[in-house]
């Protein structure tokens, strides 16, 4: 509607000025014809008065000798010839009319049809002339039907008892009409040329006047519609010229404005896409007015499904609800640590408020801090230092309990007391091996332990650990196998470090299998992609045995430190719970990865991958 609108002014002004210059125009040229015909009219009608009267003294001066005799008062053909003759002379209608109205003589009339002229009393200039003497009036005659301009005088008999009879003179205007005809015919033209060069020129004038507006109004139209390079050109100097000036000023500090604020939104935006943290806004009346991707993940929800909702709709968390309600009721800031479900994720948000209350505008920003991984690492600590303190305590009580045996008087029965001092013996090699296990993994954790890099066979490495592992495995009357495919690459490694990661895995596979199982370590490379025909990347490495195996729930978690399936089993097969944690940061130093599967029927499959060109970050 406002394209046409404006489109339709531009015309309408166009035709305004146009029919405006033209009926002005008209109207002009006709009152000029008019005024300049009246005129004429007038002039003439003077002139022709003017001759009218010298021409009636001499037709009444030639007829006063028929007027002075006694028969004067009737028509006589005399009268009529005398009449007919001075009208010829006269070059005018001559009227004789009698005292009471009769028409004497007349003309224009022939002698056969004078009786029959009707009474010529009630004649404007007869009835004048009666009542002054004199008498004119300008119509058309009755008789001839021409218009024509008549002088009527009273001419007094020659005595004072005659009466007056009245001698009329009628000059035709039909010379002077034909003039004016043509004049109007030559008026009609020449102001038809004049109408013509006039709407030629008003059209010229109206367009002149409507272009730069409407270039104004298109150019207006396309700065609407988001094209803000453009300009308005005009080359007049003035008020329309103003105008576009004017307008161009404001394009460019709008064009100013608009960039300035895109690009602080960009910044704005660029700031809200890269942060960790989740940030919602809120109105004043909980609506969500923005979300950045990082909130979307958190809650698994998009932009368009949160935007203008209220935000109970939408995350459906009560606690969540309680304290925006509190944070907007309160107009407090306000923090608080949520726990999503069946993520388990923990969220730990902000919530502050802005001093802004109107509607749709920001009322209350909060912020989400994922802090899951943080309360995990806290947690792993916590365990960490409780399950220490229980590792260390144990054999310390242990040895505690046996020297107060003995200083309680074991010490005097020597069988006895040599029993109770193996057990202390025991009991603090056991101890010596968890401060080892503990400082080597808190050395590797520290970078202190520097990986080598050397290129290994994988085929030696285990040969070594096997021949290492043999007589534990003879103990339990364990079958050792091992399978290494032909041509295996070499990899970049740390051999003792890779041969500790072997020991540790079957020293495990050979304590938690019963006796006479079957041991097996398999090599062979593998590709990180998904085609099988693809170069390898990696060498596997898998232990597996027959064993008790790991029930599924416990295997994420057999790495981490002091965590056992059986504690009192694994204590009673002289395990520390720290073996499998140290396998696994040797593994990670080495740039690889290690997993556990179930073996099929029973027992456990440990995998280590490791990749083949190691480029495993030097550790300092
Ligand atoms: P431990 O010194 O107790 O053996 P590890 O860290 O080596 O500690 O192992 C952690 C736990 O994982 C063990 O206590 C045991 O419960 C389980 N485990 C490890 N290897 C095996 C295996 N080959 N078969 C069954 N359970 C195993």
């Amino acid at each position: 509607a406002q394209r046409v609108g404006s489109f339709g002014m531009t015309l309408s002004i166009r035709w305004k000025v146009t029919i405006g210059t033209l009926m002005v125009l008209a109207c002009g040229l006709l009152i000029a014809r008019t005024l300049a015909i009246r005129s004429l009219e007038q002039q003439e009608i003077v002139q022709s008065g003017q001759t009218l009267e010298t021409r009636t003294s001499l037709v009444a001066y030639g007829l006063r000798p028929f007027l002075t005799e006694s028969r004067a008062l009737s028509s006589t053909p005399q009268l009529q010839a005398a009449v007919r003759d001075l009208s010829a002379r006269a070059l005018a209608r001559v009227t004789v009319v009698a005292p009471d109205g009769r028409v004497l003589a007349d003309s224009a009339v022939s002698d056969s049809n004078l009786a029959a002229v009707e009474n010529h009393l009630a004649r404007p200039e007869i009835l004048q002339a009666v009542a002054t003497g004199r008498g004119t009036d300008l119509r058309t005659s009755h008789t001839t039907g021409e218009r024509t301009l008549y002088l009527a005088v009273a001419m007094s008999g020659a005595d004072r008892a005659t009466p007056s009879v009245f001698l009329r003179l009628g000059l035709p205007m039909t010379t002077f009409d034909r003039e004016v005809g043509k004049l109007h015919r030559n008026l009609a033209l020449a102001f038809g040329i004049a109408f013509l060069i006039a709407v030629a020129l008003s059209v010229w004038l109206a367009r002149s006047i409507t272009k730069p507006l409407s270039d104004i109004a298109i150019a207006a139209r396309q700065l609407a519609n988001g094209n803000h390079a453009v300009r308005i050109r005009t080359g007049s100097r003035d008020e329309v010229g103003l105008l576009a000036d004017t307008l161009n000023h404001m394009t460019d500090q709008l064009r100013a404005k608009i960039d300035e604020l895109s690009e602080d939104r960009a910044q704005l935006l660029a700031m809200l896409t890269s942060m960790v943290e989740g940030v919602m806004v809120l109105d004043c009346r909980g609506r969500v007015l923005q979300v950045n991707p990082a909130l979307e993940r958190m809650f698994d929800v998009t932009r368009m499904e949160t935007r203008g909702r209220p935000c109970s709709d939408v995350f459906r968390h009560p606690q969540l609800d309680t304290l925006v309600s509190t944070v907007l009721a309160k107009r407090i800031d306000k923090e608080d640590e949520i726990l999503l479900h069946p993520s388990g994720r923990c969220l730990h948000i902000e919530a502050s408020v802005t001093t802004c209350d109107r509607e749709n505008e920001a009322c209350a920003v909060l912020v989400f801090h994922d802090i899951t991984e943080l309360r995990r690492l806290e947690n792993i600590r916590k365990d960490f230092v409780a399950n220490v303190s229980h590792e260390l305590r144990t054999p310390l009580t242990s040895i505690k309990g046996y020297i107060e045996a003995l200083l309680d008087g074991a010490k005097d029965d020597p069988e006895t007391s040599t029993k109770f001092l193996d057990i202390i013996l025991k009991q603090s090699d056991r101890l010596n091996l968890i401060l080892e296990d503990l400082l080597q993994l808190s050395k590797i954790e520290s970078g202190q332990v520097l990986f080598k890099r050397e290129p290994l066979h994988i085929q030696r490495v285990i040969e070594r650990t096997l021949a290492m592992i043999k007589p534990l495995a003879d103990k339990k009357g364990h079958r050792l196998v091992s399978f290494v495919e032909n041509g295996l690459p070499a990899v970049l490694g740390d051999e003792d470090r890779l041969m500790q990661v072997l020991s540790n895995l079957l020293d495990n596979a050979v304590k938690y299998t019963p006796e006479k199982g079957t041991i097996t370590v398999a090599a062979h490379p593998v590709s990180d992609d998904a085609e099988q025909s693809a170069m390898a990347t990696a060498v596997e490495l898998r232990v597996t045995d027959t064993g008790i195996g790991i029930p599924e729930q416990d295997r994420p978690r057999i790495f981490e430190r002091f965590y056992r399936v059986d504690k009192a089993r694994s204590r009673e097969l002289g395990g520390t719970g720290l073996g499998l944690a140290i396998v696994r940061h040797i593994v990670e130093g080495l740039g690889g990865r290690v997993w556990v599967e179930a073996n099929a029927p029973t027992g456990s499959c440990f995998i280590v991958r490791l990749p083949i060109q190691q480029i495993s970050p030097p550790i300092s």
